[in-house]
């Protein structure tokens, strides 16, 4: 199908981006790498009556590294992360995360921003996101905000994001030297999206564990957070038996809502058993075996 009729506007600049949303309150939208967004207008599910093209916004395309933050413009597409954008362990989490988004295409023009605000609820971005805390930076008629990346998410296809703002950057703490990261998910073809994910990073002091992050994506209507998991890991040594633990505390902590191609009780089960190998495979990179 064709999309519904719509105005194009180019802007050069996140001001001028959001003046252009404010001339169509509630009917425009953000062009980014447009690989969700024109698949929905074709489909005609959505109809904006104005599209604003961010893409000329040289700005947004930076990544810059900083007082222990990774800041990422909105225009940072997928594959921008496939060669590690930081010597720190999260250089090699995005780009370990980023093959797993759709095909080469789709990665080449879509962008870590956009797949935040699609807010699909078994992207990677947002499980990544929401693991490490990140901040998501808007702009709207009344100025910057930022909202934490547990806040920004509300259910599937819903932010925090109102109408009239849009995602400058995102904010991405470093791990630290003695941190290691994992990642795991389950899908369909390697083009698909994911049914389950599982996204973990563990820091390690004197052979102990003093933080633990897991995020999970396909396992409730929002990427979330398995804290008690988490927390279960403090003060544990490096052990494929805590990991297993880990896996299956976090199962608890999960809601899946029911979806045609993986049930709820194969979802709550595969992200256990990931949830377990993402801290595997972060303690293997801790210990420089990944
Ligand atoms: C075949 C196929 C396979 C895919 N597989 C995967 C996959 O495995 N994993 C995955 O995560 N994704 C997958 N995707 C989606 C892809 O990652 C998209 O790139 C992403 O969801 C949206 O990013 P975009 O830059 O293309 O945004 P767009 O399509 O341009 O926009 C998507 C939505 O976000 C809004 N938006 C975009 N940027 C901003 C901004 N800066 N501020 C405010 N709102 C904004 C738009 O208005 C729109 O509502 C797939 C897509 C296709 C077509």
């Amino acid at each position: 199908m064709k999309p519904a009729p719509f105005d194009y506007r180019a802007v050069g600049s996140p001001q001028e981006a959001v003046s252009a949303l404010a001339e169509r309150p509630g009917e425009a939208r953000v062009l980014a790498g447009g690989q969700s967004l024109v698949l929905e207008m074709n489909y005609r599910r959505e109809r904006p009556k104005l599209l604003v093209d961010i893409n000329g916004i040289s700005e947004l395309e930076r990544i810059e590294e900083e007082g222990g933050v990774l800041w990422v413009g909105a225009l940072v597409r997928h594959r921008d992360f496939e060669e590690p954008v930081s010597a720190d362990p999260l250089g090699r989490l995005l780009s370990r995360v980023s093959r797993y988004i759709g095909h080469p295409p789709i990665r080449t023009r879509g962008t870590m921003a956009g797949s935040l605000a699609y807010a699909h609820p078994v992207a990677e971005w947002p499980a990544v996101a929401v693991a490490l805390d990140a901040g998501i930076e808007l702009l709207g008629p009344d100025g910057p905000r930022a909202v934490s990346a547990g806040d920004f998410f509300l259910r599937p296809f819903a932010t925090a994001c109102r109408p009239g703002e849009m995602i400058t950057g995102v904010r991405l703490p470093l791990l630290g030297e003695n941190s290691g990261v994992g990642f795991a998910e389950q899908r369909r073809t390697q083009a698909s999206f994911a049914l389950v994910a599982a996204v973990a990073t563990l820091t390690v002091e004197d052979g102990t564990i003093t933080a633990a992050r897991i995020g999970l994506a396909g396992v409730a209507g929002r990427p979330i957070r398995a804290r008690e998991a988490e927390e279960y890991l403090l003060g544990s040594p490096l052990s494929a038996e805590a990991f297993a633990e880990a896996g299956r505390r976090a199962v608890r902590e999960t809601d899946p809502l029911p979806e045609p191609h993986a049930g709820v009780a194969y979802r709550r089960h595969a992200v256990g058993v990931l949830a377990g190998r993402a801290l595997e495979q972060a303690a293997a990179d801790l210990e420089g075996r990944a």
